[in-house]
């Protein structure tokens, strides 16, 4: 049986088709049209058929990555950055589109799979996947299953907030880690602080060279994000972190960043491994097509 795997990303939307042996067999990527609810059912509709043409029909389980999750109360897409999605029977809506059974899991919890049985964090027993994109997300795998939890917002710790008079974030509260440790919400603290606006890797480059106020911005990050992971590690204290997203490819996380996390940590020491994802950017859609049925 093939695996079919559909990562809605913020960006992209993109397929996989992974045969018996798991390795990935097909992929194609298509820029995401967030515009409307329609425009992203249509862009993965898009995608599917043309993963069902390259297999030729083939049998295939089929798995769709998102962001947010399906409401266990009401069915329908809750806490998705894509805001267009919250609320919408998606579900429900893909199924007769398809018209055939598929499973959604948050992007997240596909990210961590896929490096708990194929990347970074084989061979552990807890692992959390964290993704430091355009938003903040995470995910639980306990021994080889994604653990959802009860309401299906385990491992959301990009939505805890770490200062209740910080600044607004679309879920409604304030002060969230996403608003200071995604890629927007670094930007977006630059912007505050420098009035300009400067791109996530202009705002790291600048602070390599020394540019102040890029030194201020990412100083900010870095403490932002020891107190972030450390208060996830009192929670869960997995037995390794992955990092994902764009920003994971900052090599000072895993050196800066960690000591912050030491600093924080309610421990002795920090024994938490913190490491880079191993399957770049297809640990989502592989991640997917894990999870299909
Ligand atoms: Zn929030």
């Amino acid at each position: 049986m093939l695996r079919f795997g559909i990562d809605l990303g913020g960006t992209k939307t993109e397929g996989a088709i992974l045969d018996p042996d798991g390795s990935v067999v097909f992929r194609e990527r298509i820029a995401t049209d967030s515009s409307t609810y329609e425009a992203v059912l249509a862009g993965i509709e898009s995608v599917y058929r043309r993963m069902r043409g390259h297999a030729r029909d083939a049998a295939h389980t089929l798995g769709v990555g998102t962001p947010g999750a399906v409401s266990p109360r009401t069915h329908l897409l809750k806490n998705a950055n894509t805001t267009c999605l919250n609320g919408m029977p998606l579900a429900q809506d893909l199924r007769r589109r398809l018209g055939r059974d598929l499973t959604i899991m948050n992007d997240a919890n596909c990210f961590a799979l896929a490096e708990a049985l194929h990347g970074a964090g084989h061979g552990r027993r807890v692992v959390f996947g964290v993704i430091m994109g355009t938003g903040c997300g995470g995910g639980v795998v306990i021994d080889g299953r994604v653990h959802a939890g009860l309401q299906s917002i385990a491992g959301e710790w990009g939505h805890t907030s770490i200062d209740p008079n910080g600044p607004a974030c679309y879920c409604g509260s304030r002060g969230c880690v996403e608003t200071y440790i995604s890629g927007s919400g670094l930007e977006q603290r630059y912007a505050d602080a420098a009035d300009q606006r400067l791109a996530t890797g202009a705002i790291v480059a600048g602070w390599r060279a020394g540019e102040p106020r890029c030194t201020a911005a990412m100083g900010d990050f870095f403490s932002h994000f020891g107190r972030a992971v450390a208060n996830l590690i009192a929670v869960l204290d997995p037995d390794v972190i992955v990092l994902g997203g764009g920003l994971s490819n900052v090599d000072e996380l895993y050196t800066r960043g960690a000591a912050e996390v030491a600093r924080c940590v309610f421990s002795d020491s920090l024994e938490t491994p913190i490491v880079r994802n191993a399957l770049g950017d297809s640990a989502g859609v592989i991640g997917a097509a894990l999870v299909g049925n």
